[in-house]
Protein backbone atom coordinates (compact mmCIF):
# COMPACT_ATOMS: atom_id res chain seq x y z
CA UNK A 1 0.00 0.00 0.00
CA UNK A 2 1.51 3.63 -0.66
CA UNK A 3 1.12 5.84 2.33
CA UNK A 4 1.64 9.61 2.06
CA UNK A 5 4.78 10.61 3.31
CA UNK A 6 4.62 13.12 6.28
CA UNK A 7 7.04 15.40 7.54
CA UNK A 8 6.13 17.07 10.92
CA UNK A 9 8.84 19.64 12.36
CA UNK A 10 8.87 20.47 16.83
CA UNK A 11 10.15 22.76 17.16
CA UNK A 12 10.06 22.42 21.05
CA UNK A 13 10.71 25.36 23.47
CA UNK A 14 11.93 27.75 20.79
CA UNK A 15 10.39 30.63 18.46
CA UNK A 16 8.24 33.26 19.59
CA UNK A 17 5.25 33.89 17.52
CA UNK A 18 6.94 36.39 14.94
CA UNK A 19 9.67 33.94 14.33
CA UNK A 20 7.48 31.04 13.88
CA UNK A 21 5.14 32.55 11.47
CA UNK A 22 8.21 33.89 9.32
CA UNK A 23 9.67 30.29 9.36
CA UNK A 24 6.34 29.04 8.38
CA UNK A 25 6.35 31.75 5.27
CA UNK A 26 9.54 30.85 4.53
CA UNK A 27 8.39 27.07 3.80
CA UNK A 28 5.05 27.62 2.13
CA UNK A 29 6.52 27.40 -1.33
CA UNK A 30 8.56 24.07 -0.37
CA UNK A 31 5.79 22.76 1.32
CA UNK A 32 3.65 22.99 -1.72
CA UNK A 33 6.19 21.46 -4.25
CA UNK A 34 6.58 18.67 -1.99
CA UNK A 35 4.62 15.23 -2.13
CA UNK A 36 4.29 15.27 1.87
CA UNK A 37 1.66 16.26 4.06
CA UNK A 38 3.57 18.77 6.48
CA UNK A 39 3.01 20.38 9.88
CA UNK A 40 5.00 22.25 12.99
CA UNK A 41 4.74 22.16 16.32
CA UNK A 42 5.61 25.51 17.96
CA UNK A 43 5.05 26.28 21.60
CA UNK A 44 1.46 26.85 22.79
CA UNK A 45 1.69 30.78 22.68
CA UNK A 46 2.60 30.50 19.37
CA UNK A 47 0.09 28.10 17.76
CA UNK A 48 -2.64 31.28 17.06
CA UNK A 49 0.32 32.98 14.84
CA UNK A 50 1.08 29.98 12.98
CA UNK A 51 -1.85 28.99 12.29
CA UNK A 52 -2.66 32.59 10.90
CA UNK A 53 1.06 32.61 9.00
CA UNK A 54 -0.46 28.83 7.44
CA UNK A 55 -3.79 29.52 6.66
CA UNK A 56 -4.19 28.61 3.04
CA UNK A 57 -1.12 26.54 2.28
CA UNK A 58 -0.67 23.06 3.09
CA UNK A 59 0.94 23.64 6.07
CA UNK A 60 -1.23 22.45 9.27
CA UNK A 61 -0.33 23.26 13.02
CA UNK A 62 -0.26 21.41 16.07
CA UNK A 63 0.53 21.54 19.26
CA UNK A 64 3.22 19.52 21.35
CA UNK A 65 0.92 17.93 24.28
CA UNK A 66 -2.44 17.90 26.13
CA UNK A 67 -3.63 17.32 29.03
CA UNK A 68 -6.47 14.87 29.17
CA UNK A 69 -9.26 16.76 30.95
CA UNK A 70 -11.16 18.98 28.87
CA UNK A 71 -11.30 21.91 31.97
CA UNK A 72 -10.92 22.28 35.78
CA UNK A 73 -7.90 23.11 38.29
CA UNK A 74 -4.77 22.14 36.21
CA UNK A 75 -3.05 25.38 36.02
CA UNK A 76 -0.39 25.42 33.28
CA UNK A 77 -1.88 22.91 30.98
CA UNK A 78 -3.77 23.36 27.94
CA UNK A 79 -6.61 20.96 26.35
CA UNK A 80 -7.24 19.28 23.40
CA UNK A 81 -10.61 21.40 22.64
CA UNK A 82 -8.49 24.90 23.35
CA UNK A 83 -5.86 23.44 21.50
CA UNK A 84 -8.81 23.13 18.63
CA UNK A 85 -10.17 26.34 19.17
CA UNK A 86 -6.60 27.86 18.01
CA UNK A 87 -6.44 26.41 15.24
CA UNK A 88 -4.72 23.62 15.67
CA UNK A 89 -5.05 19.82 14.28
CA UNK A 90 -2.77 17.83 15.10
CA UNK A 91 -1.30 16.76 18.79
CA UNK A 92 2.40 15.42 19.38
CA UNK A 93 1.94 12.54 22.21
CA UNK A 94 4.48 10.66 24.00
CA UNK A 95 7.84 12.57 22.69
CA UNK A 96 10.20 11.27 24.73
CA UNK A 97 11.39 14.24 26.32
CA UNK A 98 8.07 14.55 28.03
CA UNK A 99 8.61 10.81 29.10
CA UNK A 100 12.15 11.59 30.13
CA UNK A 101 11.67 14.91 32.41
CA UNK A 102 8.00 15.24 32.34
CA UNK A 103 6.95 11.38 33.79
CA UNK A 104 5.00 10.78 30.71
CA UNK A 105 3.62 6.87 30.98
CA UNK A 106 1.83 4.87 28.35
CA UNK A 107 -0.93 5.17 30.55
CA UNK A 108 -1.13 8.77 30.31
CA UNK A 109 -0.62 8.91 26.63
CA UNK A 110 -3.61 6.35 26.44
CA UNK A 111 -5.75 9.06 28.38
CA UNK A 112 -4.53 12.24 26.42
CA UNK A 113 -5.06 10.06 23.14
CA UNK A 114 -8.21 9.64 24.32
CA UNK A 115 -8.90 13.56 24.36
CA UNK A 116 -7.33 14.18 21.01
CA UNK A 117 -9.46 12.04 19.49
CA UNK A 118 -12.68 13.00 21.55
CA UNK A 119 -11.97 16.82 19.17
CA UNK A 120 -11.32 15.12 16.06
CA UNK A 121 -7.46 16.10 16.07
CA UNK A 122 -4.83 13.75 14.42
CA UNK A 123 -2.30 12.44 16.96
CA UNK A 124 1.17 11.71 16.66
CA UNK A 125 2.40 9.08 18.68
CA UNK A 126 5.85 9.38 19.86
CA UNK A 127 8.03 5.96 20.98
CA UNK A 128 11.20 4.86 21.09
CA UNK A 129 13.53 3.04 23.11
CA UNK A 130 16.71 4.42 25.28
CA UNK A 131 20.42 3.59 24.49
CA UNK A 132 20.90 1.30 27.69
CA UNK A 133 17.38 -0.55 26.46
CA UNK A 134 18.83 -1.01 22.98
CA UNK A 135 21.80 -2.57 23.82
CA UNK A 136 20.22 -4.57 26.73
CA UNK A 137 18.01 -6.25 24.30
CA UNK A 138 15.18 -4.86 24.85
CA UNK A 139 14.28 -2.85 21.97
CA UNK A 140 11.18 -4.84 20.68
CA UNK A 141 9.80 -5.26 24.18
CA UNK A 142 9.80 -1.54 24.91
CA UNK A 143 8.11 -0.89 21.62
CA UNK A 144 5.56 -3.23 22.26
CA UNK A 145 4.61 -2.45 25.25
CA UNK A 146 5.09 1.68 24.61
CA UNK A 147 2.44 0.78 21.48
CA UNK A 148 -0.02 -1.52 22.90
CA UNK A 149 -0.54 0.82 26.29
CA UNK A 150 -1.16 4.02 24.55
CA UNK A 151 -3.36 1.91 22.00
CA UNK A 152 -5.47 0.69 24.55
CA UNK A 153 -9.29 0.43 24.49
CA UNK A 154 -9.00 1.79 21.05
CA UNK A 155 -11.03 0.27 17.99
CA UNK A 156 -9.16 0.60 14.10
CA UNK A 157 -12.02 2.65 13.58
CA UNK A 158 -11.24 5.54 16.57
CA UNK A 159 -7.71 4.85 15.38
CA UNK A 160 -8.63 5.84 11.63
CA UNK A 161 -6.10 9.08 11.44
CA UNK A 162 -3.41 7.78 13.79
CA UNK A 163 0.67 8.63 12.79
CA UNK A 164 3.38 6.94 14.87
CA UNK A 165 6.66 8.37 15.15
CA UNK A 166 9.50 5.95 15.74
CA UNK A 167 12.27 7.63 17.60
CA UNK A 168 15.52 6.25 18.89
CA UNK A 169 16.00 8.15 22.41
CA UNK A 170 19.90 8.28 21.87
CA UNK A 171 19.74 9.77 18.07
CA UNK A 172 17.54 12.56 19.15
CA UNK A 173 19.28 15.77 19.28
CA UNK A 174 23.03 14.03 19.53
CA UNK A 175 23.53 13.96 15.56
CA UNK A 176 23.41 10.44 15.94
CA UNK A 177 20.99 8.54 13.66
CA UNK A 178 19.98 5.36 13.08
CA UNK A 179 21.23 3.69 9.95
CA UNK A 180 18.39 2.99 7.41
CA UNK A 181 18.60 -0.22 8.41
CA UNK A 182 17.80 -0.11 11.96
CA UNK A 183 14.91 2.23 11.24
CA UNK A 184 13.50 -0.12 9.05
CA UNK A 185 14.37 -2.83 11.25
CA UNK A 186 12.41 -1.03 14.25
CA UNK A 187 9.56 0.44 12.08
CA UNK A 188 8.68 -2.99 10.31
CA UNK A 189 8.64 -4.60 13.75
CA UNK A 190 5.95 -1.52 15.10
CA UNK A 191 3.78 -2.18 11.95
CA UNK A 192 3.80 -6.11 13.15
CA UNK A 193 2.78 -4.92 16.43
CA UNK A 194 -0.07 -2.52 14.92
CA UNK A 195 -1.00 -5.53 13.10
CA UNK A 196 -1.76 -7.32 15.95
CA UNK A 197 -4.13 -4.87 16.65
CA UNK A 198 -5.76 -4.73 13.18
CA UNK A 199 -4.33 -5.52 9.81
CA UNK A 200 -5.66 -3.07 8.18
CA UNK A 201 -4.83 -0.05 10.34
CA UNK A 202 -1.26 -1.69 10.08
CA UNK A 203 -1.49 -1.11 6.57
CA UNK A 204 -2.67 2.06 6.80
CA UNK A 205 -1.07 3.73 9.50
CA UNK A 206 2.05 6.15 8.62
CA UNK A 207 5.36 5.44 10.88
CA UNK A 208 7.44 8.22 11.06
CA UNK A 209 11.48 8.56 11.43
CA UNK A 210 12.79 10.69 14.26
CA UNK A 211 16.05 11.44 15.54
CA UNK A 212 18.46 13.55 13.93
CA UNK A 213 16.96 14.01 10.40
CA UNK A 214 18.52 16.33 8.24
CA UNK A 215 18.76 17.01 4.69
CA UNK A 216 21.51 14.52 3.76
CA UNK A 217 19.98 11.61 5.46
CA UNK A 218 16.57 12.06 4.91
CA UNK A 219 16.30 10.82 1.16
CA UNK A 220 17.80 7.20 2.36
CA UNK A 221 15.70 7.13 5.41
CA UNK A 222 12.90 7.58 3.70
CA UNK A 223 13.29 5.44 0.74
CA UNK A 224 12.85 2.77 3.05
CA UNK A 225 9.69 0.54 2.80
CA UNK A 226 7.90 1.18 6.41
CA UNK A 227 9.37 4.68 6.75
CA UNK A 228 6.17 7.17 5.73
CA UNK A 229 7.58 10.43 7.09
CA UNK A 230 10.02 11.97 9.40
CA UNK A 231 9.61 14.04 13.01
CA UNK A 232 12.44 16.62 12.39
CA UNK A 233 13.46 18.56 15.56
CA UNK A 234 16.73 20.98 15.13
CA UNK A 235 16.29 20.86 10.92
CA UNK A 236 13.14 22.20 11.17
CA UNK A 237 14.17 25.48 12.93
CA UNK A 238 15.61 26.38 9.54
CA UNK A 239 14.58 27.05 6.38
CA UNK A 240 17.06 25.59 4.47
CA UNK A 241 17.13 22.41 6.18
CA UNK A 242 13.90 21.65 6.60
CA UNK A 243 13.25 22.62 3.10
CA UNK A 244 15.66 20.34 1.96
CA UNK A 245 13.89 17.33 3.91
CA UNK A 246 10.48 18.47 2.40
CA UNK A 247 12.28 17.87 -1.25
CA UNK A 248 13.52 14.59 0.09
CA UNK A 249 10.33 13.35 0.76
C1 LIG B 1 12.44 15.38 17.93
O1 LIG B 1 12.35 16.39 18.60
O2 LIG B 1 11.47 14.64 17.89
C2 LIG B 1 13.69 15.08 17.22
C3 LIG B 1 13.74 14.00 16.51
O3 LIG B 1 14.72 15.99 17.34
P1 LIG B 1 16.06 16.05 16.44
O4 LIG B 1 15.62 15.97 15.00
O5 LIG B 1 16.68 17.35 16.78
O6 LIG B 1 16.90 14.87 16.81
Amino acid sequence: MSRKPFIAGNWKLNLTGDEGSALITSLIAAAASSRAEVAVFPTALAVPAAVKAAAGSIIRVGVQNVHWEEKGAFTGEISASLAKAAGATHVLLGHSERRQYFGETDQTVNKRLKAVLAQGLVPILAIGETLAERDGGKLEEVLSRQVKGALEGFTAAQLSTLVLAYEPVWAIGTGRTATTAQAQEAHAFVRGVVRGIDGGLAERVRIQYGGSVKADNAKELLSQPDVDGALVGGASLKTADFAAILAAA
